[in-house]
């Protein structure tokens, strides 16, 4: 018995090597779990369902579908590079949609779920961002654009977003401890899982009684998330 979570794949054609790794995953080890839970970010970024085989990522969404075929549940939760993941994207690779932030039921622990970047409040300027693409309006439009425009929007975001890192404090690129307590309480959880920050790691006892996991990025390693309902394993493997 073992679910699985990761994040932050940043899945892209310019870098295969990570494609096949998720690919090694999703064949082998993922179709004897009881689930996967996909927490956002999994691709560098998603101008639109109807975009996505310009954007050669066909093969990424038939694997998915694979391993849901399989019997295996496959959850997917919105990050900050692929927020416009939608319901042909649901049906297509045949998982469901979770919202952020999500409490499921981890053999009998309520665990929360989130992407995480709702937790780095002092990043000012990614919380304008996560505003203004949150709109239904901004993404209505944004979906109505060409696929040519919407993808030169999206590389100049990203861009922007690689100086941005650059540029702020690595302090302002975490969780705001403030944040994490308020959705404990908020939650009445124990347990919270999430990505976004790349710095995969366990914290126990903030606030007390609590662990909050931490999801990896796949770019230098895999990580993954592997939980029993004994132990929560938190593993990179290299690439
Ligand atoms: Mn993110």
């Amino acid at each position: 018995m073992t679910t699985l979570f990761i994040s932050d794949l940043h899945l892209t054609p310019q870098r295969p090597h990570i494609t096949r790794l998720f690919f090694g995953l999703l064949r082998n080890e993922a179709r004897s779990s009881d689930a996967l839970y996909i927490l956002g970010d999994l691709f560098e970024y998603w101008i639109g369902d109807d975009a996505a085989e310009m954007l050669g990522y066909a093969p990424v969404v038939h694997e998915i579908a694979e391993l849901a075929r399989s019997s295996v549940p496959v959850y997917f939760m919105h990050g900050n590079r692929d927020f416009l993941v939608g319901d042909r994207f649901a049906a297509d690779a045949g998982c469901e949609i979770l919202d952020d932030p999500t409490v499921v039921d981890l053999y009998g622990e309520p665990a929360l779920l989130m992407h995480g970047d709702f937790l780095c409040t002092d990043d000012v300027e990614h919380q304008r961002f996560r505003a203004m693409v949150g709109d239904p309006d901004w993404q209505q439009s944004f979906l109505e654009k060409p696929v040519e425009e919407r993808m030169q929007m999206a590389e100049s975001a990203r861009e922007h977003s690689r100086y941005h890192k650059d540029s702020v404090t690595m302090e302002i690129m975490d969780v705001n401890a403030d944040a994490v307590r308020r959705i404990f309480d908020e939650y009445g959880v124990r347990l919270l899982i999430h990505g976004h920050t790349h710095r995969p790691a366990v914290h126990d006892g903030y606030p007390m009684g609590t662990r909050r996991i931490v999801l990896g990025d796949w770019y230098e390693q895999s990580s993954v998330l592997r939980c029993t309902p004994e132990t929560h394993k938190l593993e990179p493997a290299p690439v």
